[in-house]
């Protein structure tokens, strides 16, 4: 069968690193094996659910690059809730409950009082018609709670191998509010159906009671289940769970931060993986290693740190060609390619090339400590054209008329030419300062 996997994010909020981890891994998936991969919008609650949100989960993914075959969102598909619902009814399966939220906290409170789980005791299901109507007559409206049955499901998770749950120790699960609007639960097994998803990779905060619910209402509508597959959930440097509202790891705001998209792809492809973490280039490049099983059992560890890191060393090797588009969409179009080859092994974030370009073209308020030692350097300056072995033989001849090497002889020379401590190789950053704007700085003028 056609692999299809599917993302299917609440628009409730943007995207976060752990969102997109999920994301990542089914794309991932799909495209090894060759199958198709469903966005999907998970937008029933009609409240929290907004346009803005779910123009931006798709902004997030495309930034990404990940891209999707297949889209669709569970508001436009209430009708065939409905069928589904409806042929649960029929079949017995679903039934209607009048509980207020107030009823139903008492009667835990006097199942956990006698020592007793408490799960729902099925007493809507002794109702007679005469006493749903007297009900209905009062103005109580039902909520419907699907029918589980008491047996064990089992089924082999592709990541976690081997799970169970005893349904007879779960409470029948809501499907349909009182005002008539459908669960998650529901719709989602709904979808899969129609749109024969062969693999639900999620996260493990579905991975017990929620999926051997699913998969009883799979049986339930007569389709076979798909096979699930439970990533488990990213943890924080000290081992807490990344609350879903931390903005800083929004994609909006990694983005803002100048971390690269494949930075971002590459270290949440191998976390939690034995796999080395190394920069890629490409989505592509991440395809080969990819596999679920490769997964333990422990959750990962999600470093901004690191991942900042990893941003860099993948800035590093990055051609100018493949960093021309990012440079242009933050105003740096402007960027001398020669700029970027010289100073990239020194760039944290892409932006971070300006400041090199400015010390290439100018002007810079050069820092001179010892004035007469930077005139005799300044003298010293060979003629033009200049290459990558300029420097060397201008501050040998520094060195012996000076007397001066190493930091001594080299710092002032570096704070002279750029006002600053540090930064690239000054053999290559040398004959792209040019004789011209080297000699002013040198005597201490601004160029
Ligand atoms: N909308 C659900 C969520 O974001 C989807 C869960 C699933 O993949 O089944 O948690």
């Amino acid at each position: 069968m056609a692999v299809r996997v599917r993302f299917a994010p609440s628009p409730t909020g943007r995207l976060h690193v752990g969102n997109i981890y999920i994301a990542l891994h089914n794309w991932l998936y799909a495209r090894k094996a060759g199958g198709e991969f469903l966005l999907r919008l998970d937008d029933t609650d009609r409240e929290r659910s907004t346009e803005d949100f779910a123009n931006g989960i798709k902004a997030d993914l495309e930034w990404l690059g990940l891209k999707w075959d297949l889209f669709d969102r569970q508001s436009r598909r209430l009708s065939i809730y409905d069928e589904a619902a409806e042929r649960l009814r029929e079949g017995r399966r679903l039934y209607p409950c009048y509980e207020s939220a107030e009823e139903l906290g008492l009667k835990r409170k006097v199942q956990l009082g006698q020592g007793k789980p408490p799960i729902y005791d099925r007493a809507a299901l002794k109702l007679s018609d005469a006493d749903r109507a007297k009900l209905e007559a009062e103005g109580r409206r039902p909520h419907w709670r699907f029918k589980l049955e008491p047996r064990n499901i089992a089924w082999n998770d592709l990541i976690r191998g081997p799970q169970q749950v005893d349904e007879a120790s779960q409470s029948d699960p809501v499907l349909i509010r009182e005002d008539g609007s459908y669960l998650y639960t529901l719709c989602s097994v709904v979808d899969d159906i129609e749109f024969g998803i062969t693999q639900v990779i999620r996260g493990a905060d579905h991975g017990f009671s929620n999926t051997a619910t699913q998969i009883q209402i799979f049986e339930a509508l007569g389709a076979a289940a798909p096979t699930f597959a439970h990533l488990p959930l990213l943890v924080d440097a000290a081992g807490e769970g990344l609350s879903k509202r931390l903005g800083s790891l929004s994609v909006g705001q990694m983005r803002e931060d100048g971390l690269e998209p494949m930075a971002i792809s590459a270290y949440l492809a191998k976390i939690g993986t034995g796999d080395p973490i190394a920069p890629a280039r490409a989505l592509a490049d991440l395809l080969p290693d990819h596999d679920l099983s490769r997964f333990g059992k422990s959750s990962p560890r999600f470093d901004p740190g690191e991942l900042k890191h990893l941003n860099a060393k993948l800035l590093h090797h990055l051609p100018f060609e493949e960093a021309r588009s990012h440079l242009t969409a933050l105003g740096l179009g402007d960027i001398d390619p020669a700029v970027w080859d010289v100073a990239r092994a020194n760039v944290e974030k892409v932006e971070d090339v300006a400041v090199w370009q400015s010390v290439v073209k100018g002007p810079v308020k050069p820092a001179i400590a010892d004035a007469a030692f930077a005139a005799k350097a300044a003298e010293l300056l060979p003629p033009e054209p200049w290459n990558a072995e300029t420097w060397s033989a201008w501050t040998n001849a520094v060195k012996t008329a000076t007397g001066r090497k190493g930091k001594e002889l080299f710092m002032p020379l570096r704070q002279a030419l750029t006002a600053s401590d540090h930064g690239p190789e000054l053999k290559l950053l040398l004959p792209l300062i040019g004789r011209e704007r080297a000699l002013k700085r040198l005597k201490g003028e601004t160029a």
